[in-house]
């Protein structure tokens, strides 16, 4: 794909705007569980390459929780090197194809990059996942580096960004890798969690599939604290990296929850996506509501108020307690909800789950709430305003405001240490209170986002690596710090 062409002049690029992502007809879409953007051609790719003004103070790089060095593969790309602009990216971001579909890029990079001061940002996560995809469809072509085998094995448990992040690092270092999952299907909730239509699900199955050729082992069925314990994987292996995520619904706790018709997010979505029930012909049971009410504002609550509509919902509806300004999902997310036909309902708290004599849901009672002053996550605190509740008509309603840690594992290792919340506590380099077992993602962070998951996989490889080489504590940066907003931030 090697391009001659002259240089364009600082004017020229600055002259160019924003390409836009070509995306599916917003009335096509709400009725299918195609991916709804389409990704960049090869010329619009070149296009928002020229836009990139090479900064020699790289604050794009600074924005990104992993560092990616993106100017370096912008410049490839623009020089028509696809090839070694997917060398250089993969040589920093181990899953650019999820990260370039579902990073928020406009908290992160693009809200730093000094091309967006006069005019928009460079369209940094369209050009990633526009050199990832070419990545993944021209592996071959692609440097692969060879490792000598340590002998040495590693225990992953959970197979999220976070474990098949640790596991890529890992195999590459010349260990002897297994993935134990709970589920049948490798993935976390890239897999089970964000549906196809923002994360086509044969992307995801092309990384892991990527990672068995390269020698990981992969246990589905396995969960660990009912079918092995962690001291006993433990004893099995010379290192453990637990990477479980925080999936555990957090429930309303309102009169009704337990009506026919209402369900967690996490369920609704993993029936959908991981169970099949979005394509007709599966037999995974999942209700198909008339009028939904999702609660909640973060990126789960979107994809659940989106999947509804394109299960036949005429009235799909988000119900958020604080206002538009407040909603934790991310903009592309909302704007895309939008143009579907989802209703957004701001400044409103479910207080009741209302059914009929057969135990169905048929409404939502609210309440109106005002924005007082700024709570400690530094939003405006949402306060009911007395004598303002009203119902609102449904069949159907899924709570997607949040999950937290699940017990299972922590309660098979009473050596290891959580905190107040449940999340498990490690040192600045991700090992536990139990000596060789290392944590990261979601189970040490909260919920959060895809992108500081795997950086969590990657630094505590290299941190595992050098236990098992003697020589922890390893020079490595230490872990960062969540100082990134949640995506999965939800109340
Ligand atoms: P997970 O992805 O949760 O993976 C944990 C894995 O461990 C799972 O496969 C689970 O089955 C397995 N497991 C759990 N317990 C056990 C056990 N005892 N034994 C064996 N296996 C076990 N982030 C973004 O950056 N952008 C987004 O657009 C975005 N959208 C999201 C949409 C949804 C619906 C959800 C739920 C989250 C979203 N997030 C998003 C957040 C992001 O997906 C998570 O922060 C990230 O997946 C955490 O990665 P992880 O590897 O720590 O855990
Ligand atoms: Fe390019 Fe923006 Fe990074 Fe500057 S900050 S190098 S313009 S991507």
């Amino acid at each position: 794909m090697n391009e001659e062409r002259p240089p364009l002049t600082k004017k020229e690029r600055m002259a160019i705007d924003r390409v836009v992502m070509p995306e599916q007809d917003p009335e096509l879409r709400a009725i299918n569980f195609r991916e709804v953007n389409q990704g960049l051609t090869y010329q619009l790719a070149l296009l928002e390459a020229q836009r990139c003004l090479e900064c020699p103070k790289e604050y794009c790089i600074a924005g990104c929780p992993v560092s990616v060095n993106i100017p370096r593969f912008i410049r490839f790309l623009r020089d028509g090197d696809v090839a070694a602009a997917a060398n250089s990216l993969l040589a920093d971001n181990a899953l650019p194809c999820v990260t370039g579909r579902v990073c928020p890029q406009e908290t992160q990079c693009e809200l730093v990059c000094l091309r967006g001061k006069t005019g928009e940002p460079v369209a940094i996560g369209y050009l990633e996942r526009y050199v990832a995809d070419w990545a993944q469809a021209h592996a071959d072509e692609l440097e692969h580096a060879t490792a000598t085998r340590t002998r040495k094995s590693v225990g992953v448990i959970g197979s999220g960004p976070a474990g098949l992040t640790a596991a890529g690092e890992l195999v590459h270092r010349g260990h002897d890798v297994t993935i134990f999952e709970a589920f049948h299907a490798a993935g976390g909730v890239l897999i089970y969690g964000i549906p196809e239509f923002r994360l086509p699900k044969d992307i995801v199955q092309a990384e892991v599939d990527r990672l068995k050729e390269a020698g990981v082992k992969i246990e589905p069925n396995a969960i660990i604290g009912k079918t092995f314990t962690l001291p006993e994987l433990r004893e099995r292996f010379d290192a453990i990296f637990v990477a479980v995520g925080a999936g555990l619904p957090v429930f309303m706790n309102v009169p009704g929850e337990n009506l026919k018709g209402v369900y967690s997010a996490n369920e609704y979505l993993t029936r959908v996506n991981l169970m099949g029930a979005w394509n007709e012909e599966s037999d995974t049971p999942i209700l198909h509501g008339r009028r939904v009410a999702v609660v909640g504002g973060g990126n789960v609550a979107m994809d659940s108020v989106r999947t509804a509509r394109r299960l036949g919902a005429s009235e799909s509806t988000i119900v958020y307690r604080r206002g538009r300004e407040e909603l934790p999902a991310r903009i592309e997310e909302v704007h895309h909800a939008e143009a579907e036909g989802i209703e957004f309902k701001f400044q409103v708290a479910p207080v009741e789950v209302i059914g009929d004599e057969q135990g169905w849901v048929t409404g939502l009672r609210c309440i109106e709430m005002s924005l007082g002053e700024p709570d400690a996550s530094g939003r405006r605190r949402p306060e009911p305003i007395p004598g303002s509740e009203f119902e609102l008509p449904c069949d159907m309603v899924v709570v997607a405001i949040g999950t937290r840690a699940n017990p299972l594992l922590t309660a098979s290792a009473p050596d290891l240490v959580v905190n107040e919340r449940g999340y498990l506590q490690t040192d600045a380099h991700g090992m536990t209170s139990m000596p060789g077992v290392f944590a990261g993602g979601d189970i040490v962070r909260g919920a959060a986002t895809v992108i500081l998951a795997m950086g969590d996989g990657k630094r505590a490889a290299g941190a595992i690596d050098a236990y098992l080489n003697g020589t922890y504590p390893p020079e490595e940066k230490p872990a960062v710090e969540p100082r990134h907003r949640s995506a999965a931030a939800t109340a």
